[in-house]
């Protein structure tokens, strides 16, 4: 197993301090992601080196749009996700324990060295939220690096700010999914708080990261033209008007399987308040 970083001895257990949940895992127990776990007073992360999905996959569907577009990249993820969103489309892997799910078995070299072989320029740590398995994503995305190969984000951005500032060297473009403008819409329907996502996205764009930020419009929960209007607005006074900005349309999934998907009217309706609002670019998905 391998020793997790971030993380702090209580005596009878140990604090995460990866993402801002900070959970006090006791002897044998895991935290809220079932990717971290605690033994003789250590924590360990499961998941590192066992990837539950590998695909190659176009950059575009990530997705970014303005970041070498009409290449593919090599898509790797481990299970675990730090949120629990009602409507998540990749639940079966991101709401698991590493033992629940198929994986293979590779170490960061046979990842680099696949990406390689397949003549892939780029890999992305996407699907789940790769922070939650931070210390297999460093340590691929620092020898993909040494290899030229770029290294791709698609997260949640909820982490705290030590390691995410440890890996943004080596992170090339990221796309920032915001769930909501709206803190009590995180904790009832994500299981996470609305600041450090705003926070990382912002530190992020500070230290030149290809950003793309994508909102996904759920049915009747956060497509009112208020909601979208607060993001926009959000996004243009934080001087980030030139980041490419993604509405994604919600199909039913996981736990929100009677809820209808949202109507196009709605996606457009987003679309141009971002326009008028002074967003530069705007991209419709799912649709
Ligand atoms: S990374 Fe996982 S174990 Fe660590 S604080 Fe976040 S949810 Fe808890
Ligand atoms: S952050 Fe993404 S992977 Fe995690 S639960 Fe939400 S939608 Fe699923």
């Amino acid at each position: 197993m391998t020793e997790a970083r971030f993380y702090k001895a209580t005596g009878d257990g140990v604090r995460c301090l990866l993402c801002p949940h900070h959970c006090l895992i006791k002897e044998g127990k895991r935290g809220i992601c079932r990717s971290r776990e605690c033994h003789d007073g250590k924590l360990y992360a499961l998941s590192y080196g066992k990837p539950c999905a590998l695909a190659i996959d176009p950059v575009e569907k990530k997705p970014l749009n303005r970041f070498m577009p009409g290449t593919y990249c090599l898509s790797l993820s481990c299970t675990g996700c730090n949120l629990s969103c009602r409507w998540c489309q990749n639940s079966d892997i991101s709401q698991a324990a590493p033992e629940d799910s198929d994986h293979t078995t590779l170490s960061p070299e046979e990842v680099v060295a696949a990406c390689i072989k397949n003549g892939l320029p780029s890999i992305a740590y996407t699907y789940t939220e790769p922070f939650t398995w931070w210390e297999y994503m460093f340590d691929i995305a620092v020898q993909a690096h040494e290899k030229g190969l770029k290294n791709i984000l698609v997260s949640a951005g909820y982490v705290e700010k030590e390691p995410l500032n440890e890996i943004l060297p080596f992170i090339d473009a990221a796309n920032i999914d915001i769930k909501a403008m709206d803190d009590s819409f995180y904790r009832e329907y994500c299981g996470a708080t609305l600041s450090p996502v705003l926070e990382n996205i912002l530190a992020m764009k500070e230290a030149g990261v290809h950003l793309e930020i994508t909102n996904l419009l759920v049915t009747g929960l956060n497509d009112s033209a208020e909601q979208v209007g607060k993001l926009c607005e959000w996004m243009v006074s934080n001087g980030l008007q030139d980041l490419p900005l993604h509405f994604s349309r919600f199909f039913p999934r996981y736990k929100m399987t009677e809820t209808t998907p949202t109507p196009k009217a709605s996606l457009v309706m987003a679309r141009d308040i971002a326009l008028s609002s002074g967003i530069k670019t705007v991209y419709l998905g799912n649709i």
